[in-house]
């Protein structure tokens, strides 16, 4: 066989066999692909899609160039969760301790950062000596002690992806809804979960702007976790507008601690709380997602959620008494209220410019690897649909720069989108899929 072939294939709209992809992914993975070809097979596939068949096989193949966990031999059931990626998405930080806390073993593997989309690990590591690389047997040995880790992925896993998801990066090949379905899902089915949700995000600021390529993805992606035997679900969440408040790293952290405490804001609350509920439903510990909720309320209320986290911080290396008193996390030197210009109703919250202002002030990155400070963000202080008088603090900024302050400051003020007329507040959620 030869790529040169495969490539053409796909140029020409011809469906792939399991060999020619196993040949990709296998040949890409041992390095005998160069580069080049596989930008041009991605290039291809972003055009020309992929039926659900060879995604099924590109995801398979992509999951087994590496090690494949089975978390079923560690503890009876564990059900993980993958967010599509959002702008202020901190629920991992919630969810894990609190599904924890009810019983339920979450074993996690998380991302960082990248583009306008913020990552669970860069939170996690806004508290001092907070370990985000632990091997396959740490995480195994922690989630069988304590039954929660929060860590990043292990190179052994899916290493297929790792290598891809880096090419498209940089090949304009990430928005493709079967490149985007396989990479997720190899990962997950490589982690070991019998069970995954699946948060899909869609709007301003997610990978899918619209609900008919959301409502595809999470179709795809429930498809292929059900033919591989494991129990998945999709919800559709809006990322039109900041989920929460805050939206940078440590001020993240910040706002995911006051959820833990039973307070934070309501919307973000409330998702934890439904995502909570249907983790708890997949792994059979209730019969459905009201219980799963009331189950996940009273977790969070009882301060059962928050003493998780502290249990996962401390088994982690991070220093606990940042949990405790959370105040004490390093602060950016430039604190500064914004005050509304207008009087009236919220119209836009731009997601996508509120994401880009945090990576511009140097909460996030441009590319893989790339330095963080975890103590810039921002707080947008009001949601779609409010009513905003002219001076009301409209947002804060975090900044250790002059200049990047001021840019933030006028591209924040345009992500505000006003109207004299009433507004309805955006949804919380678009749906489910399973
Ligand atoms: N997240 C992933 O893990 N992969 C993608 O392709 C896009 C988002």
């Amino acid at each position: 066989m030869r790529m040169v072939d495969v490539i053409v294939n796909k140029r020409d709209k011809h469906e792939l066999t399991q060999e020619e992809i196993k040949y990709f992914v296998e040949g890409y993975t041992r390095g005998e692909i160069p580069d080049y070809q596989a930008s041009a097979l991605a290039m291809a596939i972003l055009l020309n899609g992929m039926s659900s068949r060879e995604t099924k096989e590109l995801t398979l193949a992509m999951a087994h160039s590496g090690e494949v966990l089975d978390l079923s031999k560690v503890v009876p059931v564990t059900v993980d969760k993958h967010s599509t990626g959002g702008v202020g998405d901190k629920t991992s930080l919630v969810v894990a301790p609190t599904v924890s806390a009810c019983g339920l073993p979450v074993g996690k593997m998380s991302g960082r950062g990248l583009g306008f989309s913020g990552g669970t690990l860069d939170k996690l590591e806004s508290i001092p000596g907070f370990c985000v690389d632990l091997s396959t047997e740490e995480f195994i040995q922690q989630l069988k002690s304590i039954g929660i880790v929060l860590t990043g992925q292990s190179a052994d896993l899916a290493p297929a992806d790792g290598k891809l998801y880096a090419l498209r990066d940089v090949t304009g090949t990430v928005q493709s809804i079967p490149l985007i379905a396989s990479s997720i899902m190899s990962k997950k089915i490589a982690a070991g979960a019998q069970a995954i949700l699946l948060d899909v995000k869609v709007g301003l600021g997610a990978f899918m702007t619209n609900l008919e390529d959301a409502r595809k993805l999470a179709r795809m992606m429930v498809k292929i976790g059900t033919l591989v035997g494991r129990k998945t679900v999709a919800i559709l969440s809006d990322m039109n507008q900041p989920l929460g408040c805050a939206v940078g790293n440590s001020l993240e952290l910040q706002e995911a601690l006051d959820t833990l405490k039973g307070g934070g804001p309501h919307d973000f609350r409330e998702h934890c709380i439904l995502v909570s509920g249907l983790m708890l439903t997949l792994g059979g510990l209730v019969k459905n997602k009201l219980q799963g909720k009331k189950m996940a309320e009273q977790a969070l209320f009882s301060g059962k959620s928050l003493a998780r986290f502290r249990d996962l911080v401390q088994a982690q290396g991070g220093d606990v008494s940042y949990v405790d008193h959370p105040d004490r996390l390093a602060k950016a030197r430039l604190i500064v209220d914004v005050p509304s210009p207008h009087h009236g109703y919220l119209r836009e919250v731009n997601a996508r410019l509120v994401g880009e202002t945090a990576v511009l002030l140097g909460g996030g990155r441009e590319h893989k690897g790339d330095p963080i400070d975890h103590t810039v963000g921002v707080i947008i202080r009001h949601k779609v649909g409010e009513k905003v008088t002219a001076d009301d603090t409209l947002f804060t900024i975090h900044a250790n720069d002059e200049a990047k302050l001021e840019i933030a400051r006028q591209v924040l003020l345009d992500a505000h989108q006003w109207s004299e007329e009433r507004v309805m507040p955006l949804p919380l959620y678009y749906g489910t899929v399973s």
